[in-house]
């Protein structure tokens, strides 16, 4: 059933990957309608009863922009780019007809020429979004009432009232498209959501990292500095034996909310496992991030959490470029196994140790 509306800050991420999801064949359908416009040069000597010289260039004109499109097609990123460039060739094919039909010394079946036309915008509509589809497609009649001024069709009424419907026709396939189109892409959305979420917490879980990295060289991708936090809950098992197992979650939940409440958007709270987190504060000097965990720290300690006090230790790394993201976990990770042998309720910066 088609159920999906996508909402409005998000359409450009989904035209953008319905885009890239049926460029292909759209791209494919595109260069098959430059080569179609010029199989009609076949129509056109049986039209003539002999070789359609006549016709050879505007038929065989549409080379140009199979051309071009082939040369520019490689350079397309985005939606609104393809819009542009790939509804050059039906267009083109129509023009091209267009021409062809000045020579033609029967006009007659123009009009199944033109009907052909709308298959071609089918084709290259499954790629782009239907408000631009429809009025794109809707040029078609203003290509055949202009090119009438001089082509003179005889069945020109009956061409206009045969293409209405098909345009609409058209249209509201490419919509149902669309449209399940939208309940694959929020069903993908959805997955790749929850494959990086930690259901209980809900922060990100490790597998989160795999976006933030360059996967070949396994850095991190931030162009900020950038630092590196890990966190532990102390005494943890302590409190899952005196409270029991949902009181340790609840606090599980207490702690994140308190992260979450005090980091800015352009940073992560991943679970780790168990119950520590890793935290990668972005755009932050080491000052600045031993203020940010300091201040976590000593929140946690006096917040009720309405179980039991709690407190955390905090191992801290500034990210160096040149490593790999295991590289600096692991030093963030040695700094907190310090503050653990040192006393536990503090923060130490791997530097320091
Ligand atoms: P330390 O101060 O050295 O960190 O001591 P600790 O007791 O916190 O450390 P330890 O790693 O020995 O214990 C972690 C405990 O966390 C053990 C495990 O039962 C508990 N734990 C791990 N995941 C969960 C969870 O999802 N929910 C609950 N309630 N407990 C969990
Ligand atoms: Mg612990
Ligand atoms: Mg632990």
């Amino acid at each position: 059933m088609i159920t999906s509306k996508i909402k409005k800050n998000e359409l450009n991420d989904f035209y953008q990957s319905k885009f890239e999801y049926f460029r292909k064949v759209s791209g494919f359908s595109a260069v098959l309608i430059g080569l179609l416009e010029m199989s009609y040069f076949i129509t056109d000597c049986q039209l003539f009863g002999r070789f359609a010289y006549e016709t050879i260039i505007p038929r065989f004109s549409i080379i140009l922009p199979v051309l071009l499109f082939w040369y520019l097609n490689p350079h397309i990123k985005t939606y609104k780019q393809g819009v542009h460039l790939y509804y050059l060739l039906p267009h083109a094919a129509m023009w091209c007809t267009i021409w062809a039909i000045w020579y033609l010394p029967n006009r007659d079946f123009a009009r199944e020429g033109f009907i052909i036309m709308h298959f071609a915008f089918l084709a290259i509509g499954l790629a782009m979004p239907l408000k631009y589809h429809i009025p794109i497609h809707a040029c078609l009649l203003l290509n055949i009432a202009i090119s009438n001024t001089w082509n003179h069709y005889a069945a020109f009424s009956l061409m206009i009232t045969l293409a209405l419907p098909l345009v609409v026709g058209v249209s509201l396939m490419l919509y149902i498209l669309e449209k399940s189109y939208a309940d694959q892409y929020l069903i993908r959305k959805k997955l790749e959501i929850s494959s990086v979420s930690d259901e209980l917490t809900g922060t990100f879980n490790r597998y989160k990292i795999e976006e933030l990295i360059n996967k070949d060289t396994e850095r991190f991708t931030f162009e900020k500095n950038t630092c590196v936090l890990m966190l532990d809950i102390d005494y943890f098992k302590k409190v899952n034996d005196t409270y029991g197992h949902d009181a340790g979650d609840a606090i599980l939940k207490f702690v994140s909310t308190e992260i979450k409440s005090q980091i800015y958007g352009r940073d992560y709270i991943i679970r780790w496992g168990g119950e520590e987190f890793v935290l990668i504060l972005v755009d932050y000097t080491v000052p600045s991030a031993l203020e940010f965990a300091e201040k976590l720290r000593a929140s946690i300690e006096s917040a009720d959490n309405g179980i039991c006090p709690i407190t955390i230790s905090v191992g801290l790394c500034r990210y160096n470029r040149n490593e790999t993201y295991h590289d600096v976990i692991n030093k963030a990770d040695q700094a907190l196994y310090y503050a653990k042998e040192h006393g536990r309720n503090n923060v130490v910066n791997y530097a320091d140790i």
